[in-house]
């Protein structure tokens, strides 16, 4: 199944809601980075956050990104997106790994640890970009979310992320939703999808199950006049250029350019997000200079 986002309303408008299945999205962020098992699940459930979250971009050139700063043994995580969801992300500690927590599952909120903080930065082509912090409540990433949501935007909201594994400790899927209620939803639709979230499975049982992020959505708002809408395609996609590593270049400063071309007769770059490199020789250096 290719990855995808599906966008719904449900109660009259009053309810707007994101589903994902972003499976081929964790896989290549696994395959890239070489990510143990926690990793793969701590990156690809941000990584799935940013997807749905990009949907509520609103300009072609928008991008939001997502830091996770905590004091834990995976040190942190920076996804990024733009408003098609093309999604790139990386982790400090690609090889992280911990015992499963206390409910059997991969101890994500351990690897990021529990003092840390949340960054949503959009950048919406403004002179300043818009910069939403909070501190971590769990770790486990999802309830951060919803944390930055109420918070920050003060829009009450439902997030579930998830990345299962199978016994090969390979990605078998991933996906999410975000739930949200504008600020006109009655009380009882607001009743009504706690009640729905509260019996809900995980949502990796879910995906286990294999259903689909239109499935998903019909059990939590399907009595509440769901209405599908348009689906996106979501992928993992890198926007590195060797233009892009050349302005980094120029940025550590003219100093730093003269020693690389005296003391290594060039340099070599490797973009975080996709582990590209790319190759300056001394002339190529040299040119450079000519920016100062
Ligand atoms: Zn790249």
């Amino acid at each position: 199944m290719e990855d995808y986002i599906v966008r719904a309303t449900a109660a009259q408008g009053t309810v707007r809601a994101v589903a994902a299945v972003t499976t081929n999205m964790v896989r290549e962020a696994r395959n890239i980075h070489e990510l143990s098992p926690l990793a793969s699940v701590a990156l690809g459930r941000t990584m799935t956050a940013a997807a749905l979250m990009s949907t509520f971009l609103k300009g072609t050139k928008d991008t939001l990104t997502l830091q996770i700063k905590g004091d834990g043994p995976l040190g942190g995580i920076v996804v990024v997106s733009d408003v098609n969801a093309n999604v790139r992300g990386y982790v400090h500690n690609p090889l992280v790994h911990l015992p499963l927590n206390e409910n059997g599952r991969y101890d994500v909120a351990g690897a990021i640890g529990k003092n840390g903080y949340l960054n949503v930065i959009k950048d919406l082509g403004l002179k300043e970009p818009y910069i939403g912090y909070v501190k971590l409540i769990s770790g486990e990433i999802a309830e951060d979310i919803t944390y930055y949501f109420a918070s920050s935007e003060q829009i009450p909201s439902a997030v579930a992320l998830g990345v299962l594994t199978n016994s090969e400790d390979l990605i078998q899927s991933a996906g999410g939703f975000i739930i949200q209620l504008m600020p006109d939803a009655e009380e009882s639709t607001i009743s009504n999808i706690e009640q729905k979230i509260s019996t809900l499975p995980s949502l990796t049982k879910l995906l286990s199950e294999g259903k689909t992020p239109e499935d998903i959505l019909e059990l939590v708002l399907g009595e509440m006049n769901l209405k599908i809408g348009e689906k996106t395609s979501c992928q993992y996609k890198c926007n590195c250029s060797r233009e892009r590593m050349e302005r980094g270049l120029v940025s550590l400063g003219k100093e730093e350019i003269e020693s690389m071309i005296k003391e290594q007769h060039g340099a070599e770059t490797c973009c975080h997000f996709c582990n590209s490199k790319y190759q300056f020789s001394e002339n190529d250096l040299v040119s450079l200079l000519e920016n100062f």
